[in-house]
Order: C-alpha cells, then structure tokens, then sequence
C-alpha cells in the first residue's frame, strides 16, 4: 500500500468514527494518535509526464511509468506547467 492508499484509507476511517454516534473518546483519542505516528504530512502535489500523461509526484527526476527523465520541479507553482517539463532524453 503507498502512501496516497493509506492516506485514502486513513480519510475513510476517520469519516466512519466522526459518523458514529456513540464513539468513545478513547478509540477517537488511539486513533488520532495512530494518524499522528503515521505522519502522513500534507499531500505532495503531482504532475503529468509530458511522455506518456501518467501522473507522477512533482519532485520526480524519473516518471514512474516510463522512466523517462524529468525535469525535478522545486516549486509547487510550477508544477502544472507542461512547459517546465523537459526531456533530456
Ligand atoms: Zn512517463
């Protein structure tokens, strides 16, 4: 499981126990403690391969789907720009 899967389970449970009308603050208290050891950390912004579309995390040197190179981006802002995006093959 990657982290974006856990990070998806991770929102479900945690709609599920606010949707519980009789939930003890015991299991919201482990389980806000669990989220904290996970520390998932804020979601890291994605981009497209300019080779072949598939999405990849922005800070890529390699796309995970071609392995072509790719230009690591520093800025999140720059992230949806195709034309920052730059082949050296
Ligand atoms: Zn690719």
């Amino acid at each position: 499981m990657d982290r974006v899967d856990l990070r998806a389970a991770v929102e479900q449970v945690d709609r599920e126990i606010a949707a519980l009308p009789l939930a003890s603050s015991v299991l919201r208290g482990a389980w806000s403690q669990l989220v904290c050891a996970l520390a998932l950390g804020p979601e890291r912004p994605t981009r497209k391969c300019p080779h072949c579309g598939n999405v990849g995390m922005c800070d890529a040197t390699l796309c995970g789907y071609c392995w072509k190179k790719l230009v690591p981006a520093d800025d999140a802002e720059r992230c949806g720009d195709p034309a920052y995006l730059v082949s050296v093959t």
